[in-house]
């Protein structure tokens, strides 16, 4: 006999399944009865692709049964089964990253964390919410030796060799005073047929009469057809695949027969998974071949900017031991891919037309990663900006570019657009003055992505887009105008001096006296956040101050000499362009020295 102890993280996890975790403690027999199906999956993919494992001959199937009596339950499978050090491995250590994301992502708060408990594949581990004590008996298919697995949850287990008939599993619970309920028929055949009911594998309960019933429906859901299934089915495999609690936002289900067969089930969840952001995202989709399961590691099955979606793709047309080499590159994956992405576009455009409201929960979630697409997949660029929704200066809510499109003015030939980190300076830039006086609508981009994304994009349906920070928007100024601030442009270069690419007059502003840009070779503010956020050093590059020639500031300042006043206005007008651009002022206390004397000399 051996003694072990937990790896730290694996105690953190314990400790709060034990202590905080009350609700939802069933979901540790849906935890226990998936890890069952896994360990048949992966015995079936052997005997039918390694000669060794051809003559196995016991049934795949679980058995669940109880005693009321001694207060335990047991879970078996005769599946790939686990040797010592595979417990070690196992059910000692967490190695997946998502159970430490688990671990990352509580806030300690056992209310929240209790719901955040149904995100996440918590596994073998959520025994313990209803066991005292848990034994792990196991014996590998082709091995003599079997290994009993024994621990208290109490920060170390032993491991002893032991005898076991039989290949597979058997986990035996000590149930807890107050977790007897799980020791009931009614109770274990409502909990597998709520997780479990179309595991591909039979699920048997030993009923009152010591007889085996099998309790769950056992069919591959994907392969049924449509008209057979009942939207509850649909969701239960769906909580049951992606470990949420609630239901999906919407599903498609295909079947596609004739040169390529293939089956496909995709969700739609309604909240972004957790990881959706990470770079160690695990992949929704799960690869089955001829109802075989392959592999759920695969993150190319769908495009990465799809990696919210859930669900399964089963080919009838692939060799069983296709390698994880091969998949990258295998033309029959890559045609289900293929048209996959082309019926979920397709379904959430149906969405976008048919209920908005949804569409926009969906958007909010999911937004930022579909707009990956528009750069990562030229192929379906059109439809993804089809199903892009922008905020813009005329509209509380959101808007498509058709739809801007479609409320363009007479005369209007571009699809205006400001960027910038931050909606309320995006709306209140200066700017947009005169596009608010002439009544043009202008999209704001305020997401990080959009900084990378959107610049890639110069026109929708033959109407190009246009940043209106950007040099070109600008009308030609008249050459008297010109002429009559040349003084006061050339004292204000004189005091800015390094600190401005150039200053010129302008007439995009209406109310504001001046504007920061960004010369067409310089990032742009959006621009040097993402590289920011990058972690890239970038060098502020120098603004271009415009000033409003119609601004009275300016037309009083002609009238009046004084140089103590120019130089004070030159700095402040400055300073305020660059806050309302989100750009930090160099010296506050400058600025106030400043703007102070200008206001006790207008008294
Ligand atoms: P996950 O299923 O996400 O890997 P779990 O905590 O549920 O995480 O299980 C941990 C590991 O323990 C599994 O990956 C598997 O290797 C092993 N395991 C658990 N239950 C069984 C079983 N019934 N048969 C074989 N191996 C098992
Ligand atoms: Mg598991």
């Amino acid at each position: 006999m051996s003694k072990h102890e937990f790896q730290t993280e694996v105690n953190q996890l314990l400790h709060l399944m034990i202590h905080s975790l009350y609700s939802n403690k069933e979901i540790f027999l849906r935890e226990l009865v998936s890890n069952a199906s896994d360990a048949l999956d992966k015995l079936e993919f052997l005997k039918l692709t390694d000669e060794k494992y051809k003559d196995l001959d016991l049934p795949s199937k679980i058995v669940i049964s109880y005693d009321k009596e001694k207060k335990t339950l047991q879970v078996s499978d005769t599946g790939i089964g686990m040797n010592d050090e595979e417990m070690v491995e196992n059910l000692g250590t967490i190695a997946k990253s998502g159970t430490k994301h688990f671990i990352e992502s509580l806030t300690g708060d056992a209310k929240k964390d209790s719901h955040l408990i149904g995100q996440f594949g918590v596994g073998f581990y959520s025994s313990f919410m209803v066991a005292k004590k848990v034994e792990v008996l196991s014996r590998k298919p082709l091995e003599e030796k079997a290994w009993r697995w024994v621990s208290e949850g109490d920060g170390e287990y032993e491991i002893e060799e032991a005898k076991k008939d039989g290949y597979g599993t058997q986990i035996t619970l000590y149930l807890r005073d107050d977790a007897e309920e799980f020791a009931s028929e009614w109770r274990i055949k409502s909990i597998v047929e709520k997780y479990s009911n179309h595991i591909p594998f039979p699920i048997y309960l030993v009923n009152e009469k010591g007889e085996e019933e099998q309790i769950n429906k056992a069919s591959a859901l994907w392969r049924i057809s449509k008209s057979e299934l009942k939207e509850e089915d649909y969701k239960e495999f769906y909580k049951q695949i992606s470990h949420d609690s609630e239901d999906p936002l919407l599903w498609i289900h295909t079947r596609a027969e004739g040169t390529l067969e293939y089956y496909t089930l995709f969700y739609i969840p309604k909240k972004a998974p957790i990881d959706l952001f990470r770079v160690d995202y695990q992949p929704g989709v799960k690869l089955y071949v001829k109802r075989v399961f392959i592999t759920d590691e695969e993150r190319e099955l769908l495009p990465t900017y799809l990696r919210f979606v859930r669900g399964i793709i089963d080919a009838e047309d692939l060799p069983l031991n296709v390698s994880r080499e091969i998949l990258q590159e295998n033309i029959i994956l890559s045609k289900i891919k293929k048209s996959s992405v082309k019926k979920i576009l397709s379904e959430l455009k149906k969405l976008l037309e048919k209920d908005r409201e949804a569409y926009e929960g969906f958007f909010k979630e999911m937004g930022k990663a579909l707009k990956e697409g528009i750069y990562s997949d030229f192929e379906n660029r059109d439809k993804l900006l089809d199903l892009m929704l922008f905020k813009s200066s005329k509209r509380d809510g959101y808007v498509t570019l058709k739809e801007y499109k479609e409320a363009m003015k007479e005369g209007q030939e571009k699809i205006y657009y400001i960027m910038g980190e931050d909606e309320n300076l995006l709306r209140h830039s200066p700017l947009l003055e005169k596009f608010k006086a002439e009544d043009i609508e202008v999209l704001l981009f305020d997401d990080e992505v959009d900084a990378i994304v959107m610049p890639t994009v110069t026109e929708y349906e033959g109407t190009p887009l246009q940043n209106i920070s950007s040099v070109e928007e600008e009308g030609e100024v008249e050459k008297e105008l010109n002429e009559k601030f040349a003084g006061i442009v050339s004292a204000m270069k004189a005091e800015l001096g390094e600190s401005v690419k150039d200053i010129r007059l302008t007439k995009r502003l209406k109310d504001s006296p001046a504007v920061i840009v960004f010369d067409k070779n310089d990032p742009d503010i959006a621009m040097q956040q993402i590289l920011r956020q990058m972690g890239q050093e970038v060098p502020s590059p120098k603004p271009i101050l415009e000033i409003n020639p119609d601004h009275e500031i300016f037309e009083k300042l002609l009238k009046k000499d004084d140089e103590q006043t120019t130089r004070d206005i030159a700095h402040v007008v400055l300073d305020e362009a660059k806050m309302a651009a989100g750009v930090e002022v160099d010296d506050i206390a400058d600025f106030n020295r400043r703007l102070n004397r200008l206001i006790a000399r207008a008294i």
